[in-house]
C-alpha cells in the first residue's frame, strides 16, 4: 500500500487515526507491517501490500457448542 493511503484508512471500530509501522517497503509502498489504533490498541497487518482492516472484535465467539 502507499504511504499516501493512511491518510484516508482509519480504524473500522473507532474510526480512530492508525499509526504506521514498517517492516518492510520498497518503491511501490509498504510491503508488510502494521497499522495500529491508538485508541483501540488493535493492530492490522499489512501483507503483499494489502493492509487487512477487518475488525479484531468478535462480540460472538464462536463457541455456542
Ligand atoms: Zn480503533
Amino acid at each position: 500500500m502507499k504511504r499516501s493511503l493512511l491518510d484516508i484508512l482509519c480504524c473500522p471500530v473507532c474510526k480512530g487515526d492508525l499509526a504506521l509501522g514498517v517492516i518492510k517497503e520498497d518503491e511501490a509502498g509498504i510491503i508488510e507491517g502494521t497499522l495500529t489504533c491508538a485508541r483501540c490498541s488493535v493492530a492490522y497487518p499489512i501483507s503483499d501490500g494489502i493492509p487487512d482492516l477487518l475488525p479484531r472484535t468478535d462480540p460472538h465467539p464462536a463457541s455456542n457448542q
